[in-house]
């Protein structure tokens, strides 16, 4: 594979003068909790209508000091991904498919109105901040680099209209197993009444707005006793979505292997393609198709539906062990990860951490 350009060489680099000691990193690296700790930089363009993208550079990891007027806090015109870097045995770093991001960042911008970052700068910027911040990116089991680029309106101006200013960043944070104790199947509860996107809305963008809407149902959801939520369509009621930040795939016992099609109100996650692409090369039959809850329920009960897992670079797969509502409570096989779940995992993340071929070409080398 050819390697994608990137603008890397462009970021000016101003080091912290207060960085972590060698001491310190290694404790925050031996046992971190997702999404706590930062490294010591970060990296960051900036967009003005008349300079387009400019001012590449890193510098020390610290707050934004935003006017109270900027327009990210009263419209929330606000986009992210979520990527990691990971260590292989021969120390070099490399991302996963990076390039799949940029291009949902594009149209995630498109989608909220804010200006378009090039995938050189997309991929730039995380070379840069990551080249900085190498020491940072663990080595061991499970173990990698999470990577949040983001975006937002920066203006201050109240006015409703797309900000003619805009922030880039990409912040780092070490991330250790998603699941304390190993992979463990969850619990997961439909939501028949609230939705977290609709037809013509912002679903298949990675916008701030879409968590917020997830908020109030993953909570109702928790002080029920379950861990995630899974979304319906807003429209009908009646077919499967996602969850709040997962795509769901089902597995039937004659191998065949089913999720929801990428059709305007889910997100097109990284890990899902990757997976079906994974399963299709293992011989199973694979299809992109509206599946009904009703569906679903009668293959739990019958056991033509064998394994249902969930999928997104935070855990790659997690096993779904029971899937209950208001009106049904059924568990998924015998309540464990199944074969199908478990043996691609494997595949999927021996090529993420350098242990399988890539075959593919899905890895960037930073
Ligand atoms: N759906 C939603 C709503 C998400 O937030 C995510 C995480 N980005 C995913 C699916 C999975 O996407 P990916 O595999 O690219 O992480």
């Amino acid at each position: 594979t050819v390697a994608s350009p990137t603008s890397a060489d462009l970021f000016e680099v101003h080091g912290t003068t207060s960085p972590a000691s060698d001491a310190e990193r290694a404790e925050l690296l031996a046992a971190p909790r997702f999404g706590t700790v930062f490294t010591d930089h970060m990296a960051r363009i900036t967009y003005s209508q008349e300079d387009g993208w400019h001012h590449r550079r890193v510098e020390p990891y610290g707050p934004l000091q935003l006017d109270p007027a900027t327009s990210v806090l009263h419209y929330a015109q606000e986009i992210f991904e979520g990527l990691k870097a990971y260590r292989h045995p021969d120390d070099s770093i490399w991302t996963f498919r990076p390039q799949s991001n940029a291009a949902r960042f594009a149209r995630s911008a498109h989608r909220l109105a804010l200006p378009v970052l090039p995938e050189a700068d997309f991929l730039g910027a995380i070379e840069a901040l990551v080249r900085t911040d190498a020491a940072w990116v663990p080595a061991g089991e499970e173990k990698s680099l999470y990577l949040r680029p983001f975006m937002y309106a920066s203006e201050s101006f109240l006015g409703v209209r797309p900000s003619l200013e805009a922030e880039f960043l990409v912040i780092a944070s070490p991330v250790g197993p998603y699941f304390a104790g190993g992979v463990r199947p969850v619990a997961i509860w439909v939501d028949q009444q609230l939705h977290r996107a609709g037809a013509g809305g912002t679903g298949d963008a990675k916008c701030g707005g879409n968590y917020a809407a997830s908020l109030l149902p993953q909570q109702n959801a928790y002080a029920k006793g379950f861990e995630q939520v899974c979304f319906l369509d807003a429209s009908t009621k009646t077919y499967l979505e996602e969850l709040g930040g997962m795509n769901v795939v089902v597995v039937h016992a004659d191998g065949s292997v089913v999720t929801p099609p990428v059709a305007g109100s889910i997100l097109e996650g990284v890990t899902r393609s990757s997976i079906l692409q994974l399963v299709a090369d293992a011989g199973h039959e694979v299809s992109e198709r509206p599946i009904a809850l009703a569906e679903l329920k009668a293959g739990l009960a019958d056991g033509s539906v064998t394994e249902v897992f969930a999928c997104g670079t935070a855990a790659v797969i997690t096993p779904i062990g029971r899937l209950a509502s208001d009106d049904f409570d059924l568990t998924v096989g015998d309540g464990t990860a199944g074969p199908v779940t478990t043996r691609t995992r494997a595949e999927l993340t021996d090529i993420q951490y350098g242990r399988a071929t890539d075959r593919h070409g899905w890895l960037h080398r930073i």
